[in-house]
Formats: structure tokens, C-alpha cells, sequence
């Protein structure tokens, strides 16, 4: 009996895989074999490419090879997505469809019930062990982001493709006939987007720790020329198995805290860090996981693999580069994030699994790190120097282009889409050098860096000037980027707006014993905010959701006619909002959820979402519920330009093609179905973009 039910079982198994795999060709279902596309593709795209600081260059002359593309074929603004940022604009570049179709509004999206931001586009699954010893499941990332990209229904068609590190790639998907290296959000081995090390013998002890940008800051504390300092790598997942089960158990015990405390402070794995400062000669040598590496100062290390060993039966690989800032009166010592070591990630980085570790043959070590230019972060926290993040930023970019130079060497592809995100980086970063109205312009570095954002532009430009040599002249050639860019003087704090207008309601705000002087400028994940007398709450860059009962987990704003009115209120009172130290209107619009978004996620965006003039952008504290002081105050930091939630009519992209197109303003929408059009691919129901060619 028991055997029979055996050999049913797989047969049943065997026809039911048969009939789900395998068509009669021996390839997945629905996957057709191999064969040439009516008209060949390359896209570049670069990230944050803004079209009136295009128009300019190219008319001063200093873009050759964006002219000649222009004069050839098309230049025009590329409509983008609302808000214009690289998650939800990729993704619509990627799925043809507006946001409401693939879920991705927000860098963040928040849990209705508990009002906690999270971070948006994956899903971490961890890794279970038995026993708390042997690995019986690995760890699994799952993307968030709905719809299909075009190059899945291309594979599938039978066009050969190649996906290089475009984001919202991570994780990568399953090409048929095809290969993906994953972009960003592709985690370091922290599983962030990218934590830096910095040690220093100048650093105080208040100063040790964390930083605001995701830093990890530890003082170095020397005994004769030696500090031995630590590298904090990976949490273990072993431990953090046996701290969720710690957690989940009710009620706790003394013994129970107990527990949880020593599990959490042995929660991370650590490497032992050996610093021998050789003070006479400016110089270092760091030891670290059986690497000894002399650094001058101002030297980068070549790349160093790091391992953490987790049990004898699971290691953690790991690349980092060494950075010595200074070493003369004090030692200071930079390390970059630890990206997951290509030739052996935790989780696989490319499709397929094994791609990136081909290719790290072929060319070496590389950048995996999805948010590649790491050296934003330590700039912005001021622990590094201009200089430091740009020759940084520009490796990033070298690797970005080693890989696709690389990938072009075989000439069998009929689909070719690659991104580099340099562009955007350094525009983030170095805006407020070429903006002499910017509250962090500085006319000492605006002599030196000013031309910053200029340089990477020209860089662009001689990538698509030895790109367009390399590329078939019958390849549609295109060029594209996700969104403009504009200055971020001042920042907007929405979420105290809210509560000065009456839609939020600080606990204890009423009653006069506190004064909103009091209440403000601490709290992050609203834990002061009385949700029974809330309306509506911003989290993100520029979203803001109601309070919505049956939604929110103390919902008070009911659906329908409430809903709308509240919409229309907050609309009309938010576009009168003027900055008062000059009069500007800080807003060009605001829209209304169902006005720009349909599809099967709508339930998901948020009610209302906010669409700046040139200048501002959400407040800082703001993004993550946390509610400042004043409501518009200004950007003292060094990221100094941004694009988050500008106005639709301000947020274009670039568009260029080697051929002539259709209309004059194209959406990024349109590019899927234009794609697949010309690859002669069958059109996929449910696209919101339109051919353009
Ligand atoms: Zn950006």
C-alpha cells in the first residue's frame, strides 16, 4: 500500500513538473527556443541624467557624443514617474506600467497596522539551521516589486539578453536565453545598503558608534604605534535564529532578558583589526583575516577578501577596500562597505547563480554593492573628503564599465541593457557647489569641486562615444536616465505641517502643560502621535497616507466622502504653503492617489503625494515619521541635490535614440512596449506605456 502511494505520488509528480516545465522542447513552459530579433537593442541608462543640464553642455559643446547622438537621431526629456525616484521609475521603465501596477511608491513603505516605515523592494527570508549548527535552509530575498520586466517576456520570446546591474534588479531575475547581474538594492553583507568603517585616534568616545548615514565609527586607542580595533561584519544567522525564538516566547523570564542580552551582544560577527601606524613616514599597515596591507596616506587598498566564519560549516565571503585618510598628526582609517565577495555571495547576485563569479574570473574582483558610490555616506557624515568620494565614485564607475565593455566582447545578444548610477551620486552630492543659493555652497570647495557634476557628465559622454564604436551603427541605440535633477536648499517637514494645521495630534499637545516647542524635535515612528485624533501621516519623500479606518490600524478617517473631502482640503491649504524666508511657493502640485495611480496595488499608495518646486525636498527627520521643529528649514548637509517628489511638469529625465521617434514627450512608461515592438516580441496585456517608435 505504502508503495503504491509512493510510485503515485511520483507519478504524478513526474507528469504535473513535465506539464509545468517543460514544453516538448525541453525548455520551461512558455519559453521559446532561441532565435533573432527583428531589430537589435542597446539602453544605457544614467541614473538621475538631467535634461536642461544636458541642453546646456551640449550647446557649450562640451557633450560631443550626446550632440552627435541628438543631431542623428532624438533628444527629448523623458517623462518620469510620480515621485521621480530611481525605485519607482526603474520599476516602471523595467514593467511598462505605473506605480499602482508594481507597488514600488517609495524608497519606504510602512505597515498600515503598526504606521512602522520599512524599507521597500525586498523581503528577507533568513536562513534556518538545525540545531542551531547545520544549515538546512539557505537565506532567501524576495523582491516586493510586481509587474514583469520587459526583458522576462523578451527571454521568454527567445531573444538573447543581458541585464547589467539596473536597478531595482535585486534580486535578480530568471532571463530565458539571457544573464542578469543585480543592481541596486543589492545589499553589502550587512544586508544594508551600504555600512562604512571608520576608525580614527581622533574620535571621541561620544562620537563612537553609529553615525546618522550608516557608518560604524570606533576610536583607536594605541599602545606604543599599535591599535587593535575590530571589523564588524554579518549578523550570525545562527544567533539571530535563536534571538527570534528568544523573543517570540510569552512571558518572559528573567532568565529569559538574560538570555536575549548576551545573544544580542554576540549578534554580529566580528574580525579582529590590527593597526601599526607608521607615524614618521605618513603611513599604515593594517592587519585584518591573514591580510597585511601598507597603505600611504591617502592610499586605497586593492580589494580585500574578508571571511567570517559562522560555524565550520557556513562562511560568509566578503570584499572590502582599505582607505588610509590621514596618518600624520592622527591616524585615520576608512574601510568600504563589505560587499558580498562575487565568486561566492551569501545570495545569489546574478541569473544565472554562477554568472558572477564567471565574470569576477574574467575581469577580477568588482564592485557588487547595489548603491556602488559607498563614499556618499562618509562625505555626507564628514569623515571623508571631497576628493576621497570622487575618485571613489569614479572607481565605481570604472567597474560599472569593466563589466559591460566585457559583456559587449561576445556579440551574441539581441537585447543589451545596462545602468550606472555615477551620475546620480555625484549630482546628490555636489549640487551645492555649482548652486551659489544653496545654504552649503562654499566658495573654496566651489573653486576646486564646482565642476563636479560637469566632469561626470563629460565622463558619460566618452563612455557613449567608445560605446557607439563598439555597438553595430544597426542596433537601436538609446540612452536613457530615470529622472532630472534640482536643488535641495531647504527641506520640507511634512509630518510638522500636519500637525500645525490640526491633521496630526501630538500626545499631550493639548492642555498647555507642554508646548509644541516640547513635543517637537524628538520621536521617530510617530511614538508621540495619539492616532485617535490623527487624519493623515507622512512617511517617505513625499508620500502622505490617512488615517484610514479599516486600513490603518487605528484608522479614524472613513472611506469615501470623508476621504475625498480630506483629500481636497489638504490639497488646496498644501499648495498655498509659502517659504517664508523668501515667499516661494514650495509646491508645484499635489496629487491625489487615484488621479495618477490604477491597478491592482492602488490600495497600497499613498492618499496623497507631494510634488515640490526647484529647492525642496522632504525634511530629513520627516522621511522616517520623525517630526522636526519648523516646518521648512534649511539643508545643511552635503547631499545637496535631489529629485524626490519634484513636480511632474520639472522631472524629466533624458531620452536619446539613434533613430527618430514618435512624439515629443515621451514617458518612461513607453519604453517597454518600445522595446519589445522592436524586438518583434508579442505585446503583453496591461502595459500603460505605448510604443514610441
Ligand atoms: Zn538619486
Amino acid at each position: 500500500m505504502g508503495e503504491t502511494i509512493r510510485r503515485l505520488a511520483s507519478l504524478v509528480c513526474a507528469v504535473s513538473c513535465a506539464a509545468a516545465f517543460l514544453s516538448c522542447s525541453g525548455l520551461p513552459a512558455g519559453v521559446k527556443p532561441e532565435r533573432k530579433a527583428s531589430q537589435r537593442v542597446f539602453v544605457i541608462g544614467f541614473d538621475g541624467m538631467d535634461p536642461t543640464l544636458a541642453q546646456k553642455w551640449m550647446d557649450e559643446g562640451r557633450l560631443p557624443n550626446f550632440k552627435k547622438l541628438a543631431e542623428e537621431g532624438t533628444f527629448v526629456p523623458l517623462g518620469s514617474t510620480q515621485p521621480s525616484e530611481s525605485p519607482t521609475a526603474w520599476s516602471s521603465f523595467a514593467t511598462g506600467a505605473n506605480p499602482g501596477k508594481h507597488d514600488i511608491f517609495d524608497f519606504l513603505r510602512r505597515d498600515p497596522k503598526t504606521y512602522t516605515p520599512d524599507f521597500n523592494m525586498v523581503k528577507k527570508i533568513p536562513p534556518e539551521f538545525l540545531w542551531g549548527f547545520i544549515p538546512i535552509k539557505a537565506p532567501k530575498v524576495v523582491s516586493t516589486r510586481g509587474g514583469t520586466s520587459f526583458w522576462v517576456y523578451a527571454g521568454r520570446d527567445g531573444i538573447r539578453t543581458r541585464v547589467l546591474t539596473v536597478p531595482v534588479t535585486f534580486p535578480p531575475e530568471t532571463i530565458a536565453h539571457g544573464v542578469m547581474l543585480a543592481g541596486l538594492p543589492t545589499p553589502d553583507v550587512r544586508g544594508t545598503l551600504g555600512t562604512y568603517y571608520y576608525w580614527a585616534t581622533d574620535l571621541s568616545r561620544y562620537e563612537e558608534g553609529n553615525s546618522e548615514f550608516g557608518g560604524i565609527l570606533k576610536r583607536l586607542v594605541l599602545d606604543g604605534d599599535t591599535a587593535k580595533t575590530e571589523l564588524v561584519g554579518p549578523p550570525n544567522p545562527i544567533v539571530r535564529q535563536e534571538l527570534r525564538e528568544a523573543r517570540a516566547k510569552v512571558p518572559q523570564t528573567d532568565a529569559d532578558k538574560t538570555r536575549i542580552a548576551e545573544l544580542e551582544a554576540r549578534e554580529d560577527l566580528r574580525l579582529p583589526v590590527v593597526i601599526h601606524w607608521d607615524r614618521a613616514n605618513r603611513a599604515a599597515t593594517i592587519d585584518i583575516a591573514g591580510n597585511s596591507i601598507h597603505l600611504r596616506e591617502g592610499d586605497w587598498s586593492p580589494w580585500v577578501s574578508l571571511e567570517f566564519d559562522v560555524n565550520v560549516l557556513v562562511r560568509i565571503h566578503g570584499i572590502t577596500q582599505f582607505y588610509l585618510v590621514r596618518a600624520g598628526d592622527e591616524l585615520q582609517v576608512y574601510a568600504s562597505p563589505v560587499g558580498m565577495d562575487p565568486r561566492n555571495p551569501p545570495v545569489p547576485i546574478s541569473k544565472p547563480d554562477d554568472f558572477s563569479a564567471h565574470l569576477a574570473q574574467q575581469i577580477g574582483l568588482y564592485r557588487t554593492l547595489g548603491w556602488a558610490e559607498a563614499a556618499d555616506k562618509p562625505l555626507n557624515d564628514g569623515r571623508l573628503e571631497e576628493q576621497a568620494f570622487l575618485d571613489d565614485s569614479n572607481r565605481a564607475m570604472d567597474d560599472r564599465e569593466r563589466i559591460i565593455f566585457k559583456e559587449l566582447e561576445d556579440p551574441n545578444w539581441d537585447l543589451f541593457v545596462c545602468a550606472i548610477e555615477t551620475t546620480d551620486r555625484i549630482s546628490h552630492m555636489m549640487w551645492r557647489l555649482m548652486d551659489t543659493k544653496h545654504p552649503m555652497y562654499d566658495p573654496v570647495l566651489a573653486a576646486k569641486y564646482g565642476d563636479s557634476i560637469e566632469r561626470i557628465y563629460r565622463r558619460a559622454d566618452d563612455l557613449i562615444g567608445r560605446l557607439r564604436a563598439k555597438v553595430p551603427k544597426d542596433v537601436v541605440f538609446m540612452v536613457m536616465s530615470d529622472h532630472g535633477f534640482h536643488s535641495f536648499r531647504r527641506g520640507v517637514n511634512l509630518n510638522t505641517w500636519l500637525v500645525q494645521n490640526g491633521y496630526m495630534t501630538l500626545k499631550g499637545q493639548e492642555g498647555g502643560q507642554k508646548t509644541l516647542e516640547d513635543l517637537f524635535g524628538h520621536g521617530q515612528f510617530f511614538e508621540d502621535v495619539d492616532w485617535s485624533r490623527t487624519k493623515a501621516y507622512a512617511v517617505g519623500l513625499g508620500q502622505i497616507y490617512f488615517n484610514l479606518r479599516g486600513r490603518e490600524g487605528q484608522g479614524i478617517v472613513s472611506p469615501g466622502a470623508e476621504y475625498s473631502a480630506l483629500q481636497d482640503e489638504i490639497r488646496s491649504k498644501l499648495l498655498t504653503l509659502t517659504d517664508p524666508e523668501n515667499g516661494a511657493r514650495v509646491f508645484g502640485d499635489i496629487y491625489k492617489r487615484d488621479d495618477i495611480y490604477w491597478g491592482e496595488y492602488l490600495p497600497n499608495a499613498p492618499d496623497l503625494e507631494v510634488g515640490f518646486n526647484d529647492g525642496y525636498r522632504v525634511g530629513w527627520q520627516d522621511t522616517l515619521g520623525g517630526i522636526a521643529k519648523a516646518v521648512i528649514q534649511d539643508n545643511d548637509r552635503k547631499w545637496s541635490g535631489d529629485h524626490c517628489a519634484t513636480a511632474t511638469d520639472i522631472s524629466a529625465g533624458v531620452l536619446f535614440v539613434n533613430r527618430k521617434i514618435d512624439t515629443m514627450t515621451p514617458s518612461i512608461m513607453d519604453l517597454s512596449p518600445t522595446i519589445l515592438k522592436l524586438l518583434g516580441v508579442p505585446m503583453p496585456a496591461g502595459l500603460d506605456g505605448k510604443p514610441i517608435m
